[in-house]
């Protein structure tokens, strides 16, 4: 039976609820100083606010290394009563110092079957996803081996892969490598901010691979393209890709969570929605929030 890996086991696809598919409880890179999400309370009060509005299930998006406190989620899970899967994978390269990707190089496949499988460090809490990183419209050599390991994980275990696109570029490469050359099947493939270059013929070729799409913000950096979303979800139901749609808050600092003043995971469900169903009607925001998170993240674990 399929199932998706949340921290607290395995849940059927059906459970899941409306899901915010592409987020952050925990995040610290050395890219954003003072910025970093650690504060378990706050991660708490984000869950609840969520919660409280119908949110059903959280994906986190954060990867080796960057902080993803694994050994909290369980309980964060289980005081807020909202699903929530991890990932193991790694970022760009940019995220780590030299010594952690040297010790990386050549064991990563190994390193994320084990996450996926057995658990994250010692938290035996595992992961459900695998995320990685492609460029500004190019893969470098960093982006390849990661996404060489990470279709050597799918392989071993069934997991997902969700692939960040920097400022929405490089899908088309991306998918060449992970879909073409790696074999991974188009369908666990999850790729995150292509709102951020908000190209509708770009869209429309992406998702023609029959990969999802995972749209994700607002956030004070991409201002500029955020307020597009809605017509580029539009566009790409109206080309018969509604199915491939998923909705994400992609909470990256501290500012930008409901508890210190920010929109936060709460507000996927009190704006995003809503304005979302204004140009796509609600039954495809349901199912964009619902089905499709559920056909995403549910694998037959291997
Ligand atoms: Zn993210």
């Amino acid at each position: 039976m399929s199932a998706v890996r949340t921290v607290l086991g395995d849940v059927s696809a059906g459970e899941l609820g409306v899901c915010d598919a592409h987020d952050h409880l925990f995040f610290a890179s050395p890219r954003l100083p003072g910025e970093e999400l650690r504060a378990a309370a706050a991660a708490r009060a984000e869950l609840a606010a969520f919660r409280e509005l119908g949110g059903g299930t959280v994906v986190q998006w954060t990867p080796y290394g960057l902080g993803r406190r694994a050994a909290d989620l369980p309980a964060l899970s289980r005081e807020t009563g909202v699903h929530v899967v991890a990932a193991t994978g790694l970022h760009q390269d940019v995220h780590y110092d030299e010594g952690t990707l040297a010790a990386l190089r050549d064991r990563a496949a190994e390193v994320f079957v084990a996450e996926l499988t057995r658990g994250i460090g010692t938290s035996g809490v595992r992961a459900g996803l695998i995320k990685v990183a492609g460029g500004f419209h190019a893969l470098d050599a960093h982006a390849r081996w990661t996404m060489s390991a990470a279709a050597e994980a799918h392989r071993a275990t069934g997991a997902p892969i969700a692939v960040h696109l920097e400022l929405g570029t490089g899908a088309m490469d991306v998918l060449e490598l992970l879909c073409g050359e790696l074999g991974v099947p188009p369908h666990r493939v999850v790729l995150g901010h292509l709102n951020r270059s908000p190209d509708p013929a770009a869209h429309r070729q992406a998702a023609g691979s029959g990969c999802y799409l995972a749209f994700d913000g607002p956030s004070r950096a991409h201002h500029a393209t955020d307020w597009r979303m809605p017509d580029a979800v539009r566009d790409l139901a109206e080309a018969g890709h509604g199915d491939q749609l998923l909705l994400g808050g992609d909470t990256t600092t501290a500012a930008a969570r409901s508890v210190n003043g920010g929109p936060g995971m709460p507000y996927l469900l009190r704006r995003v929605a809503p304005r979302l169903a204004l140009a796509v009607g609600e039954e495809l925001v349901r199912r964009v929030l619902t089905e499709n998170p559920a056909r995403a993240f549910a694998v037959q674990w291997r």
